[in-house]
């Protein structure tokens, strides 16, 4: 049993003043593996009070310290990525090497910010004004459990580049993630202060985050519906916000495209971490023409992906996080059976040789309209939608027809077609062909997948606030 009894406050890991103790789980084998203390609105207010008054000197350092900064939280993210890898696999279920990269992805945010932060230029001339680019002041990082890692550093490298400071609520289900990313990150160094992490309840220390007078922003990667509840609680206080909330991302198959490359990119996009992802690929458009073959395709395909043991290295889908996380999937898929789909593979249950763990089959419907209800609600689970369409018109319609509009994927043998039909799509990211990930590139999503971009230069400005003196 892990028990996590501090939280990290003005540079020093400090007994709660919350007593509430929380459950950790492997959800491999649905048993307690640990408890954490988790703190209160008093711990929230004492560590914005800390972070307020170190933003005083921090707001002033250089660029050139700032980078240095970075690249010590780096350094002391990389020394511990075993042991992330390691709490990962165990805490939330990841297959080992998703686990694997989810560590690196960390430390990767550190450099790209510090990469960033090196052709920045902080001021400008226009005209006759001299304009800044200011810090804003205390943030509030609030993350889902998803990526425990690679959301608080990302966030956290974006605030330090900005030079403001921050308190950090993580998911209160993956502390013994963030038990070891803190311990990491205190190793660097910084001034006391500049981070804050506190662990407990979205509606404690998340709300408080949310409404206290003196968090100037709040920076949220969660659901739809909390991302609302931020928004409203955040509007009496102006507060600026990034919101990256859910997706339910369209991958359009175009009739040219070549089903051996085509079907691994879909497997690959709808079953990415788990399922368990914003950005999964999760409506998959296919012309009507080629629809008995695609389908007879994928069913080839999804026999050889195994669901399980995430310690077993030809593992590909690990167990879903929670219990909820389970009956929430499961739920959807008898939906998906009571509103007429047609299930091409998977289905209720566990998988064959799996147990007490909360696993699920990979599961593909076909024949479902855009209208049903397992087209138009973020699963988050590994179940996948096969959609027909006529012609590409009728695609790009489909594909837009959501309240979502994070991420997009598109298949087809001539790129110049794919990147039109890219162009058409409304979405924040769109991958054509399985292309590699541009990590500085903007992140987030249009419609109700969010409000503002991360990562790169766009990331950075989300933490900074133009200042014109002339004269
Ligand atoms: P969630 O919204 O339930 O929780 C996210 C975080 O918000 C947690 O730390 C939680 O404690 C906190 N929270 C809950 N209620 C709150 C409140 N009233 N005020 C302030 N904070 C509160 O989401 P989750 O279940 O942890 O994560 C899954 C969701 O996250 C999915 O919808 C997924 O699409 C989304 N997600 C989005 C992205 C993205 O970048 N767009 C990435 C990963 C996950």
């Amino acid at each position: 049993m892990k028990i996590i009894d501090q939280v990290y406050i003005d540079g020093a890991f400090v007994t709660p003043h919350g007593t509430e103790l929380f459950d950790l789980y492997n959800p491999a084998t649905a048993t307690v593996i640990g408890q954490v203390r988790l703190g209160d609105e008093t711990d929230t207010r004492t560590a914005i009070a800390a972070a307020k008054r170190a933003f005083a000197d921090f707001s002033r350092t250089s660029k050139e310290e700032r980078i240095a900064l970075l690249d010590r939280l780096a350094d002391a993210i990389e020394a511990r990525t075993a042991d992330i890898t390691e709490a990962v696999i165990e805490e939330y279920g990841a297959p080992m090497s998703r686990a694997a990269w989810m560590a690196d992805y960390a430390v990767g945010t550190f450099r790209l910010a510090a990469k960033t932060l090196e052709s920045y230029e902080f001021i400008r001339q226009i005209g006759t004004a001299r304009v800044t680019m200011e810090p804003l002041g205390v943030v509030g990082l609030i993350t889902p459990w998803n990526s425990d890692a690679g959301f608080i550093c990302g966030k956290l490298a974006m605030v330090v580049a900005s030079g403001s400071t921050c308190v950090i609520k993580p998911s209160e289900m993956s502390a013994i993630q963030t038990q070891i990313v803190t311990e990491a990150l205190h190793a660097a160094g910084l001034p006391a202060g500049v981070f804050n992490i506190v662990n407990g309840r979205g509606e404690v220390v998340g709300a408080e985050i949310s409404a206290h007078r003196d968090i100037a922003k709040v920076s949220f990667t969660g659901s739809t519906a909390t991302g609302r509840a931020i928004l409203r609680a955040g509007a009496e206080t102006m507060k600026r916000v990034t919101l990256e909330l859910g997706g339910k991302s369209p991958m359009i198959i175009l009739d040219d495209a070549d089903f051996a490359a085509a079907v691994p990119f879909v497997l690959g996009a709808g079953f990415m971490n788990s399922g368990q992802a914003c950005v999964a690929g999760t409506r998959i458009l296919v012309p009507e023409s080629r629809l008995a073959e695609f389908e007879a395709a994928i069913r080839t395909a999804i026999a050889r992906i195994k669901s399980g043991n995430p310690r077993e290295a030809d593992t590909a889908i690990g167990p879903m996080v929670s219990q909820r996380q389970w009956d929430r999937v499961q739920g959807y898929i008898a939906k998906g059976l009571a509103e007429g789909a047609t299930l091409l593979a998977g289905g209720e249950g566990r998988p064959d040789g799996t147990a007490d763990g909360w696993f699920v089959k990979p599961t593909v419907f076909t024949n479902v309209r855009n209208d049903m209800v397992i087209a138009r609600d973020e699963i988050f689970g590994p179940v996948l939608s096969i959609i027909p369409y006529r012609d590409d018109e009728q695609a790009i319609e489909i594909a837009n027809d959501t309240d979502y509009g994070l991420h997009a994927y598109v298949a087809g043998g001539d790129e110049t077609r794919a990147r039109a039909v890219a162009d058409r799509i409304v979405a924040g990211r769109v991958i054509i062909n399985a292309a590699p990930m541009e990590m500085n590139a903007p992140f987030g999503g249009f419609k109700q997948s969010g409000i503002g971009r991360e990562n790169g230069v766009f990331g950075l400005e989300a933490y900074l606030e133009p200042k014109a003196v002339m004269g």
